[in-house]
């Protein structure tokens, strides 16, 4: 059972750079080894049959163990070059980057390594807050951010105790003829607590940590989480609800999280979706809501500037030619339905979000879920929400031509909703009354 007692700053591992034929790097001041040390300066790292060869500068051979573990002498850093940044996304590219703590060096079965950095957790989140976040952030928001950010960690890591000796959860329902109903959670890290991209938290050592103002963020919340009863929350979070925050049950397990069921994300209270017609209703419309914001310079502040391409968030309109939807349907789902016909939603949660949605088509009909799963097959890359309604325009002959989503909202959400948080925080709304917002009936508890 988890508790949320007082209890000691943990320290984490971080991986990051994982299944590398060599890693290398420059450690910045003196780390010492288990037997060995201090060293400093160059040094590269590979597996040879299970164990790392550590070496320094050009061929000096340092040590060869089936784990290496370089301490940190005070104000030491060290360096890694070539570390991939914003994996699986088109921007993806290499830098090298400065770290702060210790590194751990771990071969893998197939003959790659591991590079970890472990540090202690308030060190981490500052550089998760500055790397995440925009350092003119409103102080409010990036408070928010931090709490936030040390509950799904602190939670996470519990789960992880907790799980340690079971097996993994399903992920997917049992396969039904005609049906795919998949979710994607978290899947823990063996290696390492959390890797360093956004799959966990985006995390790129101090070279980011150029914000004083997150550092203030972590130091004035130091300690604090989201709980829940005895649990620490596991506090998600996406981009824009919409208007409506999301229950857990339309994005992950069919299980009822209470601190994370939908919420009216406005002064006023919006019911749920309850209809279809609800549903068209809500998304064609333009309701107040906090995360309803055109205020560009609010949103330069809050989000870093790779993210700020999409320009609509709140409601948007996407339009495809119906052998266009098809051939991208063919590509992400792997089935082929023939003539694209209907696009039928079966089943939404409270924020509009679809969980069960029918493609048919002249060859095959399916049913897809949950709300990743719909938003991967509908676009090339992902779909902002599955809040959506479908108007499908005919041809004379009755044959569907083209298909216009309106959608509402950007990423699951589930939880906290990003853009609203800031427009709150902007409006003077303290740290602990915007989370108690989103997260009905928790607590924030300060655990050291
Ligand atoms: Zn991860
Ligand atoms: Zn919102």
């Amino acid at each position: 059972m988890a508790n949320h007692k007082v209890r000691q700053q943990p320290r984490i591992k971080v991986g990051i750079m994982d299944r590398q034929a060599e890693v290398s790097g420059r450690l910045n001041g003196d780390f010492r080894g288990d037997g060995f040390g201090p060293v400093s300066g160059r040094f590269s790292a590979k597996a040879v049959s299970g164990m790392i060869v550590l070496t320094a500068g050009a061929h000096l051979e340092l040590a060869r163990s089936p784990s290496i573990r370089l301490i940190a002498r005070e104000d030491s850093t060290f360096e890694l070059f070539h570390v991939t940044i914003g994996n699986r996304f088109h921007w993806e590219r290499t830098e090298d980057q400065t770290f702060q703590g210790n590194l751990i060096i771990l071969p893998r079965k197939e003959g790659t390594i591991a590079a970890i950095n472990e540090i202690p957790l308030e060190d981490y989140l500052k550089s998760v807050i500055s790397s995440e976040m925009n350092a003119a952030a409103p102080m409010g928001f990036l408070k928010v951010h931090a709490i936030l950010s040390r509950s799904w960690l602190l939670a996470a890591l519990d789960r992880k105790e907790k799980t340690k000796e079971t097996s993994r959860s399903a992920r997917k329902t049992p396969e039904e003829e005609g049906e795919v109903i998949r979710w994607y959670d978290r899947e823990d890290h063996d290696l390492f607590d959390v890797c360093a991209d956004d799959h966990c938290q985006r995390y790129q050592g101090i070279r980011k940590i150029a914000s004083a103002q997150a550092e203030v963020a972590i130091r004035e919340t130091l300690g604090r989480v989201i709980v829940y009863g005895d649990e620490i929350c596991d506090a998600r979070y996406s981009k824009a609800c919409g208007g409506l925050t999301e229950d857990f049950a339309t994005a992950w397990d069919d299980k009822r999280v209470p601190y994370l069921t939908s919420i009216s994300d406005a002064p006023i209270a919006h019911p749920p979706i309850a209809t279809e017609e609800g549903a068209t209703h809500w998304i064609l419309s333009a309701p107040e809501a906090y995360c309803h914001t055109k205020d560009e310079g609010l949103l330069e502040k809050i989000l870093p500037s790779f993210d700020r391409e999409t320009k609509s968030f709140f409601r948007w309109t996407i339009e495809y030619p119906r052998e266009e939807l098809e051939e991208i349907l063919r590509e992400k789902s792997g089935f082929d339905f023939g003539d694209l016909q209907e696009i039928v939603p079966l089943r939404r949660g409270p924020s509009g979000r679809i969980c069960r949605l029918k493609i048919v088509g002249s060859k095959k009909s399916m049913i897809a879920g949950k709300e990743l799963e719909i938003r991967r097959w509908l676009s090339r890359s992902h779909l902002y929400s599955s809040a959506f309604v479908v108007k499908t325009q005919h041809d004379p002959r009755g044959k569907a031509e083209r298909f216009t989503f309106h959608g509402a909202g950007w990423g699951h959400g589930v939880g906290l909703c990003q853009i609203g948080a800031a427009v709150m925080a902007a409006r003077g709304f303290p740290a602990e009354k915007i989370l108690k917002h989103y997260f009905r009936g928790a607590e924030i508890k300060k655990i050291y």
